[in-house]
């Protein structure tokens, strides 16, 4: 079966709106064991999306659009699908009262405008928008393509995902090819290539699994994806020691929920010190819901001054030693956990660019993990402009973290 998704919104081409509909989109269907051939992103012009409906129609058995279902005069994706089809649109009463519903309940009155949303393919059925005024499509068996499904839903991700959930689903299960599983670990620490190499053999034996790699620049994600949830628990268990210390976590989670989880199950607390990465660090941890199990807060000492100020350490050999310093950095990991009475602390200090800082060039990066058994420091150079390396470098330092933890385990 053939599926393609058509994102409409003139918006979508242009750097100001994304197109995270159809990534959505995707994801469901791939949990119900069903793959999108093909994704178009559309403006909004009859006649060029009259144009990738009609080669749609030519190609797929389900298509499904997101986008120019609303009010206005840059909405039109109904009228140009149905024109396509040679149908006319009739207005649906239901979807009439809704419209005219959801403006008493906010006690306004709907411009008349409005009730063009009202108005479905004939031999369409509406499907009710219980978040929103534009009612979305499901089209079956539209005149001349017998077996062919379209589905329309409005732009706003919230309303699109509701409907999916309402109406879509229930209609789609029917198609749902196998259900398909997904074994994702999370490799910090080791690039990419490295890690595709070590991997390689086993990775073979796993063969009949669906394989990807995928690496940002905080972490590497292996993922495997399989009909059977055995052979994916086999692929799991070959994987572990092969990936050892590496391998941060499995599941859902990334680096910094692997950090907080090992926390939480030790019943420790961290606090860090922040330099270069501006708070970034702190904004990574305290993003995940309950990190205030684990994360007790830290200072962004930008300054020479806030290092001494806010963590009290030693100007004069704070001079002597440099801001950008293995040195400094271990001062401001261990004045850190001190203040906050910390099992560990945590700090980074460096030069993200643009240019070069004192004698430290730009992507020079130094952190620090102090801990109940001393210090470990660690100094990287790392590419990438001034967000790159701020980006890199929390995930340096969580994962500098994350291994001193379960070095400590060993004792
Ligand atoms: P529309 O249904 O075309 O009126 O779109 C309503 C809102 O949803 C607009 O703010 C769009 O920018 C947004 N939107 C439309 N399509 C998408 C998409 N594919 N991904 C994310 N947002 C979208
Ligand atoms: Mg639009």
């Amino acid at each position: 079966m053939r599926i393609e998704c058509i994102a409409i919104g003139t918006e979508l081409l242009t750097t100001r709106r994304l197109d995270t509909n159809s990534v959505w989109i995707a994801e469901r269907l791939s949990e119900l064991g069903l793959d999108l051939s093909m994704k178009t992103a559309v403006g909004d012009d009859r006649e060029i999306l009259a144009r990738v409906f009609r080669e749609a129609m030519g190609r797929s058995d389900l298509i499904l659009t997101t986008g120019g279902l609303g009010p206005t005069f840059d909405d039109f994706t109904k009228e140009v699908c149905a024109e396509v089809l040679g149908v006319p649109l009739v207005e649906d009463p239901r979807c009439r009262a809704d419209i005219q519903a959801f403006y008493d309940a906010r006690k306004r009155v709907p411009p008349p405008a409005n009730f063009k949303q009202a108005a479905i393919p004939e031999g369409a059925e509406a499907l009710r928008n219980p978040v929103g005024t534009a009612p979305g499509v499901y089209w079956q068996n539209p005149p001349g393509h017998p077996g062919m499904r379209i589905l329309m839903f409005p732009g706003v991700p919230r309303e699109m995902k509701r409907m999916w959930t309402d109406h879509a689903l229930p209609r789609l299960r029917t198609l749902a090819g196998r259900p398909v599983h997904t074994l994702r670990m999370v490799v910090a620490g080791v690039p990419e290539s490295t890690l595709d190499q070590r991997i390689q053999e086993v990775r073979e034996r796993h063969g009949h699994l669906d394989w990807t790699i995928l690496a940002s620049l905080t972490q590497v994600e292996l993922l495997a994806r399989g009909e059977d949830p055995a052979a994916l628990e086999r692929a799991c268990a070959d994987f572990t020691p092969l990936l050892g210390e590496d391998l941060a976590c499995t599941g859902t989670g990334n680096l910094e929920d692997a950090v907080l989880d090992l926390l939480k199950a030790r019943g420790e607390s961290l606090a860090v010190a922040e330099s270069m990465t501006g708070g970034l660090l702190a904004a990574r941890l305290t993003a995940i819901p309950g990190a205030s199990q684990a994360f007790l807060g830290g200072a962004t000492v930008y300054s020479m001054g806030a290092k001494v100020a806010l963590l009290g350490l030693d100007p004069e050999r704070l001079a002597v030693e440099g801001t950008v310093s293995e040195a400094t950095s271990r001062r401001l990991a261990e004045a850190v956990r001190a203040k906050l009475g910390a099992t560990w602390g945590l700090a980074v200090t460096g030069n993200a660019g643009p240019g070069a800082e004192g004698d430290a060039p730009l992507g020079t990066v130094f952190l620090a993990v102090a801990g109940p058994k001393g210090t470990v420091s660690r100094g990287l150079t790392l590419p990438g402009d001034r967000a790159d390396v701020q980006l890199r470098a929390t995930a340096g330092a969580l994962d500098l973290l994350r291994r001193g933890i379960n070095l400590d385990r060993k004792y």
